[in-house]
């Protein structure tokens, strides 16, 4: 059969196991929203020897979002609501944290990752965060490929979104680089897995470092997300460490899709300093904004 036959016929007919054109992740917000640019921290990485010497610091500097770990996160509700009570900032997403692993070929830890992720959406959820960061598997935990993998990931993520969605909140599915996650690597692929699996519990991240080594385009990745798009990462672009911190930094591009996204989620900062935190933290804060405004 030619090619172009092909198409036509299969346009016509339907291909089997193919998602119709209307379950396209990008649809622009109806009416258009203006984005928001909002920047949230990464607890471990934040200056100051306390909690609350950190969300001092961090208020001072224009952040609206704290993001923590997942490990130990039911046990810290009452601190974590507690140290955020009258201020700016707000519980953005919960990092990880979670035992087990969700596309291991042994049941038993797979299980164990859904029992895992299940508590600490509870307690995402009485915190109010953005969502659950979930990676599906580093490339030591698990020895299925992508074609076994996929499926019982979807089916998995469908009675973990349901969970999430009772519990008010979310998972965040983040796409890592090669070196670290051979199974999710490109924001597109993260959203393809949300609209599979067909769940408002159940949503992905971009990381602009690791997208530096797996994305073609800033812009369209974010756009291929689109509503399924709820946390962003930001790191210098090379070596990780405080945007602004590498020579050439630049995150306008992704600005420019989640603009046209209306994206109000959290922008969060998850990296070191070469430099001293006190000098190259607001110098990053400057050039973000001068970065969102150009775009
Ligand atoms: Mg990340």
């Amino acid at each position: 059969m030619k090619r172009r036959i092909f198409i036509q016929t299969s346009a016509a007919a339907g291909v089997v196991g193919m998602i119709p054109l209307s379950a396209q992740a990008f649809t622009m917000p109806d009416p258009p929203r203006k984005a928001l640019l909002r920047l949230s921290f990464q607890e471990n990485n934040a200056p100051g020897e306390s909690l609350a010497e950190k969300l001092d610091y961090l208020e001072k500097h224009g952040f609206t979002g704290l993001e923590v770990g997942g490990g130990n996160l039911p046990a810290r509700v009452t601190e974590l609501q507690n140290a955020l009570k009258g201020r700016a900032i707000k519980m953005s997403a919960i990092c990880a944290g979670f035992r087990g692993v969700l596309i291991s070929e042994q049941e038993s830890v797979r299980r164990q990752a859904v029992d895992s992720m299940k508590e600490i959406l509870a307690a995402a959820g009485e915190l109010g965060s953005t969502g659950l960061i979930i990676v599906p598997a580093f490339n030591s935990q698990t020895k299925l490929c992508n074609l076994e993998a996929r499926p019982i990931l979807i089916d998995l993520l469908k009675e973990i979104g349901e969970h999430a969605v009772n519990v008010k909140s979310r998972i965040l599915l983040e796409p890592l680089n090669r070196k670290e996650a051979f199974f999710l690597r490109q924001v597109a692929d993260a959203a393809s897995i949300c609209r599979d699996v067909n769940s408002p519990g159940i949503s992905c991240m971009g990381d602009f470092w690791h997208m530096t080594w797996e994305e073609t385009s800033d812009l369209g990745a974010i756009l291929s997300a689109g509503s399924y798009l709820h946390h962003m990462h930001i790191a210098s672009r090379k070596r990780r460490i405080m945007p602004g911190e590498d020579e050439g930094d630049n995150y306008t591009d992704g600005f420019r899709g989640l603009k046209l996204l209306g994206y109000r989620d959290y922008i969060s900062f998850e990296c070191g300093s070469v430099g001293d935190k006190k000098v190259t933290i607001p110098a990053a804060v400057k050039l973000l904004h001068e970065q969102w405004g150009k775009a």
